[in-house]
């Protein structure tokens, strides 16, 4: 059988291809002190842990745990989509600004966007956003109501001239954006695909393993009740929010909804939107008063997503139609739904960290475990330590550096591995190791067998 992923051999000059790391040879430079421009805590951490370089103002390069960390995100992000029917695709980040003057947007978006003369002087910009171009797509290939609804989407960089980047990756001016677009025949079926998309992130939240909870947001001009932020609590959001406790207890996965059914999904928006959850800007003392004492949750939140209803506004301004059932031409109802991908990195942080480092959700980790061989060049410590990375070498960092055991440690919870297997010459003589649980640092004494049974 052919296949794409061919092995080097290692007469090449390669050693076998090795998905893991040894932290010897891995990219993965971790810093013992705060850097001095780091602000919040998740910044300093994913400097700390080697996550990501500054290039140029609110502009970072991903190291490859970084970077593992923000695929990990973007593959539960895709699963969830694809699970309501959404369909994949890949616009460019580059845009024509032509296309913005259609719908009017391209002077009234402002400063925020960057704009570019290329050679011939033709105007061009780094997408903000992607409402413009996937209207026009959605035009040059769907002719008829029959075609409807649709649900497109892509993972894509942005950039946005923020006034102010702050707090790294947070409020960069280059992001990774999970963008989603739908297109239906009529508001009622509108309503459903954006009911339908909020049960798709709060399932993607609770799956990233933080709690993101839903706030009716402002619609603008356009009126109507569905926008909904999604919000992380953390102390350095930048949101006050007041939301019912309640919430933190729902189990979206196992929800039995049936994402086909009208009143399956009304039954859900329902009881979803029936706690009380509200931003500083949208907050009803009234209604809060109506909330059990001790269920009331106040606290400052970061907004990792947002779902939006707007009706024909892109679809009339840019005179894009489909025919109707009776052949006259209809403006389908659009609604774009948004994941700050990146940002999810530095707000999954803020949610989860101690003072010695990241505390990562197993979903999201960079590396399985780490292996820390307390004890390198003794024969039994290295033999147990390349027999567990090899049970598994994309789920393992292994440090086998000739480093002190504390600082092994010190960076193993830095970079916060869900695991760690610890390996000693004591242990390693009887053929065990120590596994520790970064979260609770519950340790067990256990064979290797049993120990990757437990890990993967
Ligand atoms: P904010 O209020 O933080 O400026 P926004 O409301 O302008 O965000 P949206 O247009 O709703 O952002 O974009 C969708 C998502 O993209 C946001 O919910 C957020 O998670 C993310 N995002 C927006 N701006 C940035 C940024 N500068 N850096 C990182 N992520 C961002
Ligand atoms: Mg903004
Ligand atoms: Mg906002
Ligand atoms: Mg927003």
């Amino acid at each position: 059988v052919f296949s794409c992923f061919t092995i080097r051999p290692a007469s090449a000059g390669f050693s076998e291809v090795d998905n893991g790391m040894r932290l010897s040879r891995g990219f993965l430079p971790t810093l013992k002190e705060n850097p001095a421009e780091a602000q919040v805590i998740s910044h300093r951490l994913m400097l700390r842990a080697g996550l990501i370089r500054q290039t140029a103002a609110g502009i970072y390069a991903w190291l490859p745990a970084g970077w593992r960390v923000l695929q990990n995100i973007a593959r539960i992000v895709r699963e969830e989509q694809d699970a309501i029917g959404a369909q994949e695709l890949l616009m460019p980040t580059v845009q024509s600004a032509e296309l913005w003057k259609r719908s009017g947007r391209y002077d009234a978006y402002g400063p925020e966007m960057l704009r570019i003369q290329d050679r011939h002087e033709r105007e061009l910009l780094y997408g903000p956003t992607n409402e413009e171009m996937i209207t026009d797509l959605f035009g040059q290939v769907v002719k008829s109501y029959r075609e409807l609804p649709q649900v497109l989407y892509h993972i894509q960089w942005k950039f946005r001239d923020e006034v102010r980047p702050r707090f790294g990756v947070m409020r960069g001016r280059e992001f990774l954006m999970k963008d989603a677009y739908s297109f239906d025949l009529d508001y009622a079926s509108a309503v459903d695909s954006y009911r339908r998309m909020m049960l798709a992130y709060l399932r993607t939240f609770q799956r990233l393993g933080v709690r993101a909870i839903p706030m009716v947001a402002d619609t603008g001009p356009i009126g109507g009740e569905l926008s909904h932020e999604f919000l992380i609590l953390a102390p350095t959001g930048e949101s006050g929010v007041f939301f019912d406790g309640a919430f933190e207890e729902q189990d979206w996965l196992s929800d039995p909804v049936d994402i086909d059914d009208r009143e399956s999904l009304d039954a859900f928006f329902t009881r979803m939107t029936s706690f009380y959850a509200a931003t500083d800007e949208k907050h009803d003392e009234a209604a809060w008063a109506d909330v059990p004492a001790e269920r009331r949750r106040e606290g400052r939140g970061i907004e990792v997503g947002h779902i939006f209803h707007f009706g024909r506004k892109y679809t009339e301004s840019m005179d894009i139609t489909v025919s109707g059932p009776d052949g006259a031409p209809l403006y389908p109802e659009m609604g774009s739904y948004g994941i700050g991908v990146s940002r999810l990195v530095a707000a999954i942080i803020e949610a989860s960290h101690d003072d010695n480092g990241i505390i990562w959700p197993d979903s999201v980790a960079p590396f399985r475990a780490a292996i820390l061989n307390l004890k390198t060049g003794d024969a039994a410590c290295d033999a147990i330590c390349e027999q567990v990375y090899a049970a598994a070498p994309e789920s393992f960092l292994y440090d086998d550096r000739g480093e002190r055991a504390g600082v092994k440690f010190a960076d193993a919870d830095l970079m916060g591995h869900p695991w760690q297997v610890i390996v000693g010459p004591r242990g390693a003589k009887e053929g065990k190791v120590e596994l520790k649980r970064r979260a609770d640092g519950a340790r067990f004494e256990l064979s290797v067998d049993d120990a990757l049974a437990r890990i993967l």
